[in-house]
């Protein structure tokens, strides 16, 4: 006990941010720039430098709502089709409202995005209705730009520090939190007056019985804690029948991206090389008419290639090769799969919620 206490340290602050991926980032640098005199901690249980969901590759902004391209309300409506109507539209559409500003903030920071001759923002159409999707040709940089600005906003990184409960005062109202070292068991009380939650998705739930590791699209370090310490701390769960399903490469747990593929004319296939879905882009509907045609005897389903043009795939390798994820190259290249000669196998992910 001595021990434990002796290793107990405490943090007293304004905003506490729990959770250093790309949301949380954000959340803290909006904290400071609305009073820059708060003290403002963002807590993490990896590095900030480079952890959260964007380590899994980050291509493109697949949600952006720029004006002449879409609107906030046709927005809306396609995330609700997407999610089979189990969504919260007031948020879906605040954030749709304000994209192309936070689009424009980011830029400035340096995160760049595909412009067009004239300077504009360069949109590729993926979806069913509008068209969302923002090549960014240094999408791997975008957690090297946002410690830039948190440094340059004097924001206090806590890395390795793993949350663990919400503090609670007398009257039910959220105080704080606990957290762990998790190379030292250094216990942390966090005091503050607000607790920003932003600890990503639940990667897994729970180990497959098959024990076969590969299978998960939301990445796998993310236990949906988030979730778990708002529940403890008494807050109602919503939308959670909305959970989500993704097409894989075989043995690899990333995405296929016939989303990124898809403007330069790759597609989604079956065994026969015959396209069979309508949109590549992630929803219930595209999920269903895969599970489909697993289901007619037309599987295994593929990502398409190797009709296109050898500089075609070039341009696409470059994308999925080293802006998505290196290690995607190193796979085919191991397996001895060459998108201009084969097609390449998908399977279904795990359930994650996102
Ligand atoms: C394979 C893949 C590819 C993707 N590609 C794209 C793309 O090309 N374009 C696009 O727009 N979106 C893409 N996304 C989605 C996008 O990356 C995510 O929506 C976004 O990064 C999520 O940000 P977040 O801050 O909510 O969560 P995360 O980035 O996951 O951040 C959560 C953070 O919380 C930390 N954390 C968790 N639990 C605790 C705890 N108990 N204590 C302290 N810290 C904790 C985690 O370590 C993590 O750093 C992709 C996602 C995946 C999985």
């Amino acid at each position: 006990m001595d021990n434990f206490v002796e290793r107990l340290s405490e943090v007293i602050c304004d905003v506490l941010v729990i959770g250093g991926g790309t949301a949380g980032p954000m959340a803290a640098l909006k904290a400071k720039q609305k009073n820059p005199a708060l003290k403002v901690v963002l807590l993490e249980k990896a590095n900030v430098k480079r952890s959260g969901a964007i380590c899994m590759g980050m291509d493109g902004l697949n949600n952006t709502v720029v004006p002449g391209y879409a609107t906030p309300e046709q927005y809306t409506k396609e995330i609700t089709i997407a999610n089979d109507g189990i969504v919260d539209q007031a948020p879906v559409f605040k954030y749709a409202s304000r994209c192309y500003d936070i689009i424009q903030e980011l830029d400035r920071f340096g995160i760049r995005f595909q412009k067009n001759a004239n300077g504009d923002f360069d949109l590729k159409k993926v979806h069913h209705l509008g068209t969302y999707v923002l090549p960014m040709p240094n999408g791997d940089t975008v957690k090297k730009a946002l410690y830039r600005q948190i440094r340059r906003e004097r924001i206090l990184v806590s890395n390795r520090f793993m949350a663990t409960r919400l503090l609670t005062a007398n009257d039910g109202r959220i105080a704080g939190a606990t957290a762990v070292n998790t190379r030292t068991a250094e216990f942390l009380v966090l005091r503050a007056k607000t607790v920003i939650l932003c600890m990503g998705a639940a990667g897994r739930l729970g180990l497959p019985h098959s024990g076969y590791l590969f299978g998960t699209y939301e990445n796998p370090t993310n236990s949906g804690d988030g979730y778990a310490m708002a529940y403890h701390a008494g807050a109602a769960l919503a939308n959670l029948e909305c959970y989500q399903i993704n097409p894989l490469i075989k043995d690899y747990n990333g995405p296929a991206c016939a989303y990124v593929a898809g403007p330069f004319g790759a597609y989604t296939a079956n065994s026969q090389g015959n396209r069979f879905i309508e949109s590549d882009y992630w929803s219930g509907q595209m999920m269903q008419e895969f599970y489909n045609e697993l289901q007619s005897g037309k599987g295994p389903v593929f990502l398409k290639l190797n009709h296109l043009h050898a500089d075609t795939v070039g341009e696409i390798e470059e994308i999925l090769h080293k802006v998505e994820r290196p290690s995607r190259g190193r796979f085919h290249q191991a397996r001895d799969t060459d998108y201009r000669e084969n097609m390449i196998e998908m399977h279904i992910s795990e359930i994650g919620f996102c």
